[in-house]
């Protein structure tokens, strides 16, 4: 996953931070100490990261409110966060007490995923999730409790093997789903919910968004789809059927190889996507709307033909010819130099202007801001096409750093960012130039993470305990280029 960087007020700074890619660069430890404080000063002008907690800053400006709605296209970056109302005044006193989540208290799961079979019903009002999932568990004979977790979620039915599970064979609070009484061996579990896209406002889970379905689920975003064990050891195999109105959504794209479409009654129609990789619930996604795409295709170093395509609302359609050339580009360097072949008939990339979290590298469908893909000589510069190059390629490049080969738990984000950064930051250097890719490095290495090191938000690349795991996002900058510079220096 890549954070999208919003620059705040004018300066020689906001070139290299307006598309905010994580970077890294090596450490001048005799500089260290001399930079940090012309940093820190700097640092409090920008506002940093697009996240809920940054619609506060007092620093920041919307430079952008006055403009008519048909003109405000960079400003719905800002506002698919800002505009969301304040919560009504809660008694403290009743809210729940954080959670600290060690790094010393990992358990291993009591009962692993064999596949996932999805079945979405898409609609207006709201959605309904069917899950069927092969259950197995660690210890064959055990008899421990099934801990799901499930946030904003209607439970319509839970039924094992075939067979409705009465009320007193589960317990359901407001973030977990736990059965009780289960078989011995594996078994077979369906679960079916009711949720509401359009009121999800917190771009997590399945939202809808200027009329689009859209998914974001790293980290913990899957469990307000449906119930489910929401961690990264739980691999398995997914199947996605997705159902919906054909006029309003006629793209309806999720994980893997498209293996089923066609109409129902009802202007209705549906797909089905089979992902054959075992995967962790976080880079699931689905994206259903009125999207146009580029096309292209790839042949891969054994002789397979890829289809590529680069889906955005019709009217960016021909800005993405860069985005399509940086694809192609990233994925026979990832065969040059790591040996690295791409693993499926199809890659499909979704950029649309609010998709708040930057780009993210779902299995086979990586979504992005648009601000990270589109590019046209009118309005492009020279440090914007090398950007779409570096995020097009990171996003590729996870595919085997972070999705084929995943973390145990978040305690090991860095490891995954850490080392896609490396690849994008080898990748990009090899396709432009190296010295000025390393001094841009450099450049945010000095201004982001030395500050960061420097203040509060200062923490282990890998730390012992998190409350939140999205507060590592808002400082991966220092976690991800350290450890991508440890690469770096061992390389
Ligand atoms: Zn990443």
């Amino acid at each position: 996953m890549a954070r999208l960087v919003l620059p705040c007020k004018s300066s020689a700074f906001v070139r290299t931070s307006l598309l905010g890619l994580i970077s890294s660069a090596p450490l001048q430890c005799t500089s260290r100490v001399r930079l940090l404080g012309n940093s820190a000063k700097r640092l409090s002008r920008y506002k940093r990261f697009l996240t809920l907690e940054a619609t506060c800053s007092r620093n920041y400006r919307f430079p952008y409110t006055a403009l008519p709605r048909d003109k405000q296209g960079s400003r719905r970056l800002i506002c698919s966060v800002a505009t969301e109302s304040f919560p009504d005044q809660v008694d403290e006193s009743k809210m729940a007490a954080p959670k600290e989540i060690f790094l010393k208290d990992y358990k291993m799961p009591d009962y692993y995923f064999d596949s996932v079979d999805l079945d979405f019903l898409l609609g207006e009002e709201k959605t309904i999730v069917g899950s069927k999932i092969c259950v197995f568990p660690r210890v064959e004979g055990s008899s421990s409790p099934l801990v799901l977790d499930g946030t904003d979620l209607k439970l319509l039915s839970v039924r094992i093997n075939g067979k409705d599970l009465k009320e007193e064979d589960y317990n359901l609070d407001s973030g977990h789903l736990t059965l009780k009484s289960l078989p011995s061996g594996a078994f077979t579990l369906e679960i079916l919910t009711e949720m509401y896209p359009h009121k999800n406002t917190s771009l997590e889970g399945l939202y809808k968004s200027s009329g689009n379905f859209c998914t974001q689920c790293e980290a913990e975003g899957f469990r307000k789809i449906t119930f489910y064990q929401d961690r990264p050891d739980i691999m398995a195999k997914y199947t996605c059927r997705i159902e919906a109105d054909k006029s309003l959504y006629p793209v309806l794209l999720s994980n893997g190889n498209l293996r089923e479409q066609g109409d129902l009654e009802g202007n209705r129609h549906y797909a089905l996507w089979e992902d054959p990789f075992k995967k962790p619930c976080y880079l699931f996604a689905l994206v259903a709307g009125q999207l146009e795409s580029r096309d292209d295709t790839f042949i891969t170093h054994s002789g397979r033909k890829v289809a590529l395509r680069i889906w955005t609302p019709a009217q960016d359609v021909a800005k993405t010819a860069h985005a399509m050339y940086s694809l192609k580009a990233a994925m026979k360097w990832d065969e040059d130099v790591f040996g690295r072949e791409y693993d499926l008939d199809l890659f499909n990339i979704v950029a649309v202007p609010d998709f708040n979290m930057g780009a993210m590298e779902n299995k086979s469908l990586n979504i992005f801001n648009s601000k990270l893909v589109l590019a046209s000589p009118e309005t492009a510069s020279d440090a914007d096409y090398a950007a779409i190059l570096g995020v097009i390629g990171h996003e590729y490049f996870h595919n085997w750093t972070g999705n084929r080969v995943t973390c145990r738990d978040w305690f090991q984000l860095s490891l995954k960012e850490g080392l896609t950064v490396f690849r994008d930051q080898e990748f990009s250097s090899d396709m432009g130039s190296r010295p000025v890719k390393r001094i841009s490095d450099v450049s945010k290495l000095r201004n982001y993470q030395f500050p960061q090191d420097a203040g509060p938000m200062a923490h282990p690349v890998r730390p012992h305990s998190y409350i939140k795991m999205d507060n590592f996002y808002t400082g991966e900058f220092s976690i991800f280029s350290n450890l991508g510079e440890g690469l770096f220096c061992l390389s």
